[in-house]
């Protein structure tokens, strides 16, 4: 008897390290959240995005990176402008004058420098969608595993060529994608804005949820209307994906940060401050 209980003893012990072990390879949760200034810029016409509405009126847009720590390791969200427009005197011009005249302030190189992240710690991250101001330095980050809908990998650049090197590291989606299969970072299917465009949700400890538009919407007044861009890929799939979006913001009671959209941003923490 005595025996019996002291090997159920061992036995107990073995068990609860075990599973000690197993949460350590599984830790989860976000930590914080980094705002970085991934551009600044002026559309020439407004009305490209609000088809019929604020015809002729320019206005000032930002592009936004997002640096998260999950208790797995950092994730990114979008790289933005490339760093090399911050050399620009005069920033990177658009083809059609109606469009973003982008100026980089800050790099985003020097920005991860600050808060004392160095690209390889960088071990995942995805983009909302392949247009330039959201890949411009996808290859600061040559192995970080990249996560991407597939509809948006084969869709084929305007010059037919691929939009993202074949060698970098990738995982192809289909849908929705819980990166660390915890629930705190999920990847939502978004399409419309490009093929394969998605959005972010991220549950932070203090600040609570929040999604990150993408292009999904450009700014408020359009979020607010459901207005969609008239180069969009597909009208009626952004419609629907907006109503994706806002039914998760209704049930995970989550904030919509909007990436494009100066006003709000102008509300926000930017880095080296952070969202906990
Ligand atoms: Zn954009």
């Amino acid at each position: 008897m005595r025996f019996a209980s002291g090997l159920t003893v061992t036995l107990l012990s073995l068990v609860v390290s075990l599973a000690a072990a197993h949460a350590e390879d599984r830790k989860s949760g976000v930590e914080k959240l980094y705002i970085l200034n991934c551009g600044e810029g002026v559309a020439g016409d407004i009305s490209r995005w609000s088809p019929g509405v604020d015809e002729g009126k320019s206005k000032d847009f930002v592009d936004n990176c997002y640096l998260i720590r999950h208790a797995q390791g950092w994730f990114l969200w979008d790289t933005g402008i490339p760093d090399a427009v911050a050399s620009m005197p005069n920033g990177l011009a658009p083809s059609d004058p109606k469009a973003v005249t982008w100026r980089r302030p800050k790099t985003l190189a020097s920005q991860l420098e600050q808060i004392g992240v160095k690209p390889s710690d960088i071990k995942a991250m995805a983009v909302s969608h392949t247009h330039p101001d959201h890949i411009g330095n996808v290859e600061m980050f040559p192995t970080a595993m990249l996560y991407v809908q597939k509809a948006e990998y084969d869709w084929p650049g305007g010059d037919g060529q691929p939009r993202f090197k074949k060698e970098h590291p990738v995982t192809l989606l289909e849908g929705d994608r819980d990166v660390f299969g915890d629930g705190s970072v999920t990847i939502l299917s978004t399409p419309g804005h490009t093929p394969g465009h998605q959005s972010l949700l991220v549950k932070l400890p203090k600040t609570g949820e929040v999604v990150l538009s993408g292009d999904a919407a450009h700014f408020k007044s359009n979020w607010d209307n459901r207005r969609v861009p008239a180069m969009n890929f597909n009208k009626d799939e952004t419609a629907a994906s907006m109503d994706k979006i806002a039914g998760v913001l209704t049930k995970d009671k989550a904030q919509l940060w909007i990436n494009h959209d100066k006003a709000q941003r102008d509300t926000l923490k930017m880095a080296p401050e952070f969202y906990d």
